[in-house]
């Protein structure tokens, strides 16, 4: 019987992995399955593409030992359902043309009653004349949503209730690729995916999504957004972090049931060496809800070693 269900994990192929990007993979896989769900593989290829990223990453992910239901998709093949979506909102007045260069959007005030840091509104109510005249000058525009809400309330399966802004997101960008924001509401429907699960640094863009979505007609999938992995300065793990990608670890001479060994520790199981070993333990509600933080530079946790 075909699955009517998905969980996912949606890299950017800008880079290889790291353990903190393979850990959420871990998390979105054991969500899924935990679950009864499929799981799928995306690629969020509409910009910040290196060459061969993408096939180095979904290797690193089957190395540990994730399986997923083929086919991967990538983004950059599916640019028609994205302007279908754009263009559904077009026609029912929710869009407009944005000319805005980032700078002018810093420089601009926070509109009164806006959340901090929203689009302020500057391009909202154009006159004709004064888009005519902005096209002249030659100025790509950007395609934005005419939010009606400032804000919106998601249910996370770790933070509860999140109740976040909404400003007027874009939908394309000035040089026409569509935005992440609608690619990814516009694929999870599509895909049939109804659980979400990625780092908690895209918890603020959430609300978005949720309202995109509900515009689109569209169901919003249930939300788990899981900690991060911090260097020992406190920050997001980075590549300038030291040895942080599987690559680095197996040049060190740690294999990858190792690697997958430390990752299952850091969520407080022992012992684990596969993917399905994890699942038979794994219980979403003892996952720590603190970040983790790894030194890279030292062996990672070879009392965690089998
Ligand atoms: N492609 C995004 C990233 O790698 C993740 C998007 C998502 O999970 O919704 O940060």
């Amino acid at each position: 019987m075909a699955r009517t269900a998905y969980g996912r994990f949606a890299p950017s192929p800008s880079g290889d992995l790291h353990l903190g990007n393979l850990r959420t993979g871990l998390l979105a896989w054991l969500f899924a399955r935990s679950t009864g769900r499929g799981f799928l593989m995306r690629v969020e290829d509409l910009d910040r593409v290196k060459k061969g990223a993408a096939e180095r990453q979904l290797a690193d992910l089957a190395a540990i030992g994730l399986d997923w239901d083929p086919p991967v998709v990538w983004q950059s093949q599916r640019l028609a359902l994205y302007d279908a979506a754009i263009e559904s909102l077009t026609a029912a007045g929710r869009t407009y043309e944005c000319f805005c260069t980032r700078r002018e959007i810093q420089l601009a005030a926070t509109a009164p009653h806006g959340p901090m840091g929203a689009y302020p509104g500057t391009c909202r109510d154009l006159t004709e004349r004064a888009k005519q005249q902005r096209r002249d000058e030659g100025r790509p525009a950007a395609l934005r949503l005419r939010a009606e809400v400032t804000e919106f309330t998601v249910t996370d399966r770790l933070f509860g209730e999140y109740r976040g802004a909404v400003d007027d997101l874009v939908l394309r960008r000035g040089d026409g690729t569509p935005a992440y924001n609608l690619a990814a509401v516009v694929d999870d429907a599509d895909q049939g995916i109804d659980q979400v699960v990625r780092g908690d640094d895209l918890l603020p863009s959430t609300p978005r999504q949720a309202y995109l979505a509900t515009l689109l007609d569209l169901p919003v999938p249930e939300y788990a957004h899981v900690p991060l992995v911090l260097n020992t300065a406190g920050q997001r793990l980075a590549k300038r972090d030291g040895a942080v990608t599987l690559r680095d670890r197996m040049a060190l001479g740690e294999s990858a049931q190792q690697v997958l060994g430390v990752l299952a520790a850091s969520l407080g199981y022992t012992g684990a060496t596969t993917p399905s070993a994890l699942l038979e333990q794994f219980r979403p509600e003892h996952l720590p809800r603190e970040p983790w933080t790894l030194d890279p530079n030292g062996l990672l946790q070879p009392s965690s070693y089998p």
